[in-house]
């Protein structure tokens, strides 16, 4: 090494003019300058291996626009996988799909029976289940049920993980974005809970316009006229924006019920010190949503529950350490104990 990076011999006792001699010693430092970042590359690619993250496998490079971007997430505290995937989605090449697959594709619990109608509930696929509902997926029978999904076969995964179903054939993960997988799962969740509740009324999800035009995610419509529309909200959304739908449900006499996603940007945890009850991000539109008298709730598919924030009546309302947030403690119920009354859920 030391050899290659000497001076070339030049002819005996020739000594080049002052200029070319200055030009050989850039040269000379440029390559060891160009060889000492290469070294660091390699160490810092080398110690986040060590600690498992195969940045390599998504990012192009380490020091890559994904790969600082997900280094920059890391020393921030980020660990989801989602989110450091989302990162990475940038810059996916065609032969990763190992790390860069398994991070950012959504586990899907839910699927479509084919033998059932457009409105029957998705089918969740409890734990264990996976081998029970391997021929339904295998007859073609539980497809996929994510509107266009180019490939809707599905096979179904068990064993050390979680059962799930997964598409036969592997599909652009964009194509699955979560905040749309989720708010398709959860508003036919919804729309099968206030089914079972209320056999009496009528429930449409996804294709109903009221009066103004809106088309609520879960359209309820009881025998004597009272109305209630659910709002699953996984995509991010203005205050104002929020007000305008709110506003005109109430217009038309209909009580609106929001739900917000289980992932970020509306449900978002903050770091506790031991000992501290997790505490939840509650963002500005949520109190907006609640300042305007209505429940800022959240919705899990994943496990069936709604989640309330418990800060109404003497529980723990704090803001964030850096003043920013406001923090909420939250109590997570399943769908199935939530019951829905006169103002709301
Ligand atoms: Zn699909």
């Amino acid at each position: 090494m030391v050899g290659r990076l000497a001076a070339p011999r030049t002819a005996a006792g020739l000594i080049p003019p002052a200029p070319v001699r200055e030009l050989r010693e850039l040269t000379r430092y440029r390559k060891t300058l160009v060889q000492a970042r290469t070294d660091e590359v390699n160490r810092l690619q080398k110690t986040v291996e060590a600690a498992t993250l195969n940045i390599a496998a998504v990012a192009t490079s380490v020091l890559g626009v994904s790969g600082r971007a997900m280094l920059a997430a890391l020393l921030e505290g980020e660990q989801d996988p989602l989110v450091l995937a989302v990162l990475a989605r940038g810059k996916l090449g065609g032969n990763c799909r190992h790390s860069a697959r398994h991070w950012s594709e959504v586990r899907q619990l839910f699927a479509r029976d084919r033998r059932l109608g457009q409105d029957a509930p998705l089918v969740f696929i409890e734990i264990g289940a996976a081998r029970q509902l391997r021929a339904a997926c295998h007859a073609g029978d539980l497809v996929c049920p994510f509107p266009g999904c180019p490939d809707s076969r599905l096979i179904t995964r068990g064993g050390t993980r979680r059962d799930h179903f997964a598409h036969r054939r592997a599909l652009d993960t964009i194509v699955h974005a979560p905040e749309r997988w989720y708010h398709l799962c959860s508003k036919y969740l919804i729309g099968d809970w206030v089914r079972r509740l209320f056999p009496e009324a009528r429930v449409q999800v996804d294709h109903e316009a009221v009066d103004n035009g809106q088309v609520p995610d879960v359209l309820v419509v009881f025998p004597d006229g009272r109305r209630f529309a659910f709002e699953v909200q996984y995509a991010p959304l203005t205050i104002a924006a929020w007000r305008a739908r709110h506003d005109g449900y109430r217009a038309q006499g209909i009580v609106d019920i929001w739900l917000f996603g289980h992932i970020p940007p509306h449900f978002r945890a903050a770091r506790a010190r031991p000992g501290e009850a997790p505490r939840f991000v509650f963002t500005e539109l949520l109190e907006a949503v609640e300042l305007a008298g209505s429940i800022a709730r959240w919705i899990d598919p994943d496990v069936r529950a709604v989640r309330t924030p418990l800060h109404a009546l003497g529980w723990q309302r704090v803001r964030s350490p850096s003043g920013a947030w406001l923090l909420v403690e939250t109590r997570a119920d399943p769908l199935d104990a939530c019951l829905l009354e006169g103002g709301g859920v």
